[in-house]
């Protein structure tokens, strides 16, 4: 049953108050619920139609008198009266052979609960829309030391515990945990006064690893307040780690629920990457408290409104705590590695969608990070002031509600003057938008012209012409900049815009900072490109030409059988010696394109994509690097060390330049390097990524051991394990490695991250995945129609990794066919599989 933006209607009831009572039992909770209606008096709809679904209803009331519901799809249905009255009703659930991870379920004998986007309705009936706001108060019964929900604690005796939240919320906030868990605590004091206990929860054990996220808890609530203006608004503010969940984390009003992988850190055990991804989701989940919670979504179609905006947010935040530059490049590679690839595919959807079948399947790349992508723009076309004059009204206007895009817009409109009517269709048309450029020089002018088309969409065969603001500098002959950074703001499909009065002929630096989501494609030849590697201003658009330099040397390579160009080799050799650069910087200059990237390229250029050919020439490439740069190793990989291990941008920057360093001299010292740092090392960071080096070079195979012999009671840390070993496979290995890991005995699919360690990596091990025989295509179908009777919700994201089978030659795409039509023809596959298989197929 597909739902419709169009067909959104109004509840007829409001809700006065929410009482709960939770008698916790793995295979029988009860769930009392006592709820104050009212009928809104203006309503069209009348009918009381309250969600539901896996619930044992017990009994059912009204005003105090029992009645009986009529059960239909999806709920039940009641005649109510048509003034204020009491609905009660007891019904009974099985958290323990909740395997889906959604509702109330248990993860290693604790309670915990993921309602966003519909999983309330597995918990009790009631409007489960976010649109209903309403004040919980909850007693949860248990014989369970900690008992946590939403709110202020209320009081707390032998066996219960009761919470009130007074801000009214939807349901999809609501949250419940109870377990044997152990507290690291923390304080905050608000700019108003406000004292705030803060708690980080964990099973015993891991108490060591919640400092650090403690600490960006404290630094994402002063943020908010000296950025967005924004205070905490209850007296605790809880998280808590599970190992089982489905996603990242999630921003329950103040108790807020983590994938313990994006909370738990300790260097021995985290990676640099780890503890910058920790950092950014708590900042994330916190920033939602306004940005999800005090204003929420009138339905959800409109995910974007908070997911784009809070994304925005976490970055701006990430970006202040570490690097603006490095976080850009950062975010541009995720962008165009997951984004754009779904909006090239049969995936493609609006930052808004019209319709879904599943919610679940349209939390995406799409929704998060193009639509915080969106956001940026906006900034960049009403500038910072009036982005924040748009900000502050919106949070005054809307503070309690559940509103729209429209509203959101109307904001910024109101407060800036300006008309978002053009702007507004980034959330309605999917796609990216192709940019060509041209330019010509005369009389000291210089003419930028610009045409712009995106490619057709499922559902979508027409595209309009996007307003795009395009971010120019222009570079001097000698290497000054001569005109800094302007916002070119183009509405048609073909646009040009000149500059003056200029002496000498300069060079363009076009798409500062990745200023809109778009393929940029412009005539340039090699040399220029390096003049702008080596004098752009712009740490993005510098980082870019090395990049397209990487990118045009590989395809060359691929398609032709050339050699690397040495403008690409020389450019990218004084760029990894440059020590004016911030190392973090360097190593990001010196990675080349995935074969992923590689291969959309090359379909985008008419050419068929061959998997191997792509995996070879990148290998090639990495040995000729690790050729061109053997002299300017040694000393690189000895001035990097960044000494004592700190997760800041400083040490991370260095080690990460240090591994890429690593990784190059691995393929001709016989790994001797990687052993010893591999053996010295005191942190995860330089571990792992000796370790990779190793592997990525044919050796490894006794740290390999080592490592699982070390860790192997740490869920975490193994997930690496299990992951490094099917990343690095060689391709005709690659199936068969993942397979055997299946059936090691710390695998399991009912743990979400260690699924997606062993088969996320082998959908990511391009080569691998799309190994002539099929055998990984066929591996992983098997696997997700297994997966598919337990965790809808993981096997439906998972079977992503086809979206891109469009791409290839005849023989892999019958293969794929095969496999997606035998997932689809399984007995009883989920609503969530259903829609994201049928989706793909009808590219
Ligand atoms: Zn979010």
């Amino acid at each position: 049953q597909t739902i419709h933006l169009k067909d959104y209607t109004p509840f007829g009831y409001e809700i006065e108050s929410v009482h709960l009572t939770f008698r916790l039992a793995p295979g029988a909770t009860r769930v009392i619920s006592k709820i104050a209606f009212a009928p809104t008096p203006a309503a069209a709809d009348k009918r009381f139609f309250l969600h539901g679904e896996e619930l044992k209803l017990l009994s059912a009331k009204i005003d105090g008198a029992e009645i009986t519901p009529r059960m239909v799809e999806g709920g039940l249905e009641a005649d109510v009266p048509d003034v204020p009255f009491t609905w009660e009703a007891e019904v009974e659930i099985a958290p323990e052979s909740n395997t889906a991870l959604e509702g109330l379920y248990m993860s290693n004998g604790m309670y915990c609960t993921q309602c966003e986007a519909e999983g309330f309705r597995k918990i009790t009936f009631y409007p489960d829309r976010p649109d209903v706001m309403a004040v919980f108060t909850v007693r949860i019964e248990g014989d369970l030391p900690v008992l946590l929900s939403n709110g202020n604690p209320v009081t707390k005796g032998d066996g219960f515990a009761e919470w009130h939240d007074p801000w009214p919320k939807p349901s999809y906030l609501f949250a419940l945990v109870a377990g044997e868990l152990i507290n690291h605590p923390g304080f905050f004091t608000t700019k108003s006064g406000r004292e705030v206990e803060l708690n980080i929860w964990v099973r015993p054990g891991d108490e060591g690893k919640c400092a650090f996220g403690m600490q960006a808890l404290k630094d994402s609530m002063k943020w908010d307040e000296d950025t967005y203006g924004r205070e905490y608004d209850l007296d605790i503010f809880n998280i808590v780690a599970v190992d089982d969940f489905n996603m990242g984390a999630m921003e329950n009003k103040g108790l807020n629920i983590f994938n313990s992988s994006c909370v738990l850190a300790s260097k021995e055990t985290s990676t640099d990457a780890n503890f910058e991804r920790i950092e950014g989701i708590i900042a994330h989940e916190y920033f939602h408290n306004w940005t999800g919670n005090r204003i929420t979504c009138r339905d959800w179609f409109q995910l974007c409104l908070k997911e784009g905006l809070t994304v925005y947010r976490d970055q701006m935040f990430s970006g202040d705590m570490r690097s603006h530059a490095v976080k850009r490049i950062e975010e541009v590679l995720t962008l165009r590695a997951r984004q754009f690839r779904e909006d090239n595919g049969p995936l493609a959807h609006p930052v808004r969608p019209e319709s879904f079948v599943e919610i679940n399947n349209f939390y995406t790349a799409t929704v998060y990070e193009k639509g915080a992508e969106i956001i940026g723009m906006l900034r960049r076309l009403v500038g910072d002031e009036d982005y924040k004059k748009g900000c502050e009204l919106y949070f005054a206007r809307h503070d309690g509600q559940a509103v729209t895009i429209e509203d959101w817009l109307k904001a910024f409109e109101d407060a800036t003057g300006r008309d978002l009517a053009h702007f507004k269709q980034w959330y309605s048309q999917a796609g990216t938008p192709r940019l060509k450029m041209s330019e010509t020089w005369e009389d000291g002018t210089l003419t930028l012209s610009f045409s712009q088309s995106t490619p057709p969409t499922p559902g979508q065969s027409e595209k309009k012409p996007q307003l795009i603001p395009i971010a120019v500098g222009l570079i001097g002959p000698n290497g000054d900049e001569v005109v800094p950074t302007t916002v070119l703001e183009m509405t048609e499909a073909e646009q040009s815009f000149t500059f003056e009065g200029l002496g000498a002929r300069p060079v363009a630096s076009v798409l500062r900072d990745f200023s809109a989501p778009v393929i940029l494609e412009r005539e340039i030849d090699a040399k220029t490109r390096a003049f702008l590697l080596a004098h752009d201003t712009d740490p993005f658009q510098k980082w870019e030409m090395g990049r397209t330099l990487a990118k045009d040397t590989l395809l060359a390579m691929i398609v032709k059988g050339t050699d690397p160009s040495h403008a690409y080799l020389d450019a990218i050799k004084s760029v990894v010696t440059d020590e004016s650069l911030d190392p973090a910087f360097r190593a990001l200059s010196l990675g080349l394109p995935s074969q992923d990237d590689l291969a959309q390229s090359l379909h985008d250029a008419g050419i068929i994509p061959n998997p191997q050919k792509i995996y070879e020439a990148r290998e090639s490439l990495r040995h000729i690097l690790s050729d061109h740069l053997r002299e300017v190793i040694p000393a690189l990989y000895a001035e990097n060390d960044a000494g004592a291990f700190t997760p800041d941008a400083e040490g991370s920057g260095k080690r990460s330049l240090r591994l890429a360093i690593l990784a190059l001299l691995s393929l001709r010292d016989e790994g001797v390097t990687a052993r010893a740092l591999y053996k010295r090392a005191d942190n995860m960071t330089e571990q792992a990524g000796a370790l990779q080096a190793l592997l990525a070079a044919g050796h490894g195979k006794e740290e390999l051991a080592a490592f699982a012999e070390r860790w192997k009671d740490d869920r975490l840390v193994m997930d690496k394990w299990f992951m490094m070993q099917v990343a690095a496979a060689a391709p005709d290995r690659a199936a068969t490695v993942a397979k055997s890991l299946s059936e090691h005995a710390d695998f399991t699919m009912k743990n979400p991250n260690r699924f997606r360690a062993v088969f996320g990596a082998l959908a990511g091990n391009h080569a691998g995945f799309h190994h002539e025989s099929g055998a990984a295509y066929r591996l992983l179908a098997d696997q997700l129609i297994t997966l598919d009777a337990l965790n809808p919700q993981t096997t439906a994201r998972m079977s992503g990794a086809f979206e891109t089978w469009k791409r290839y030659d005849a023989d892999r795409q019958q293969l794929i066919r095969a496999e997606l039509e035998r997932i689809l023809a399984t007995p009883g596959l989920s609503r969530d599989t259903t829609e994201m298989v049928t989706r793909i197929l009808s590219a």
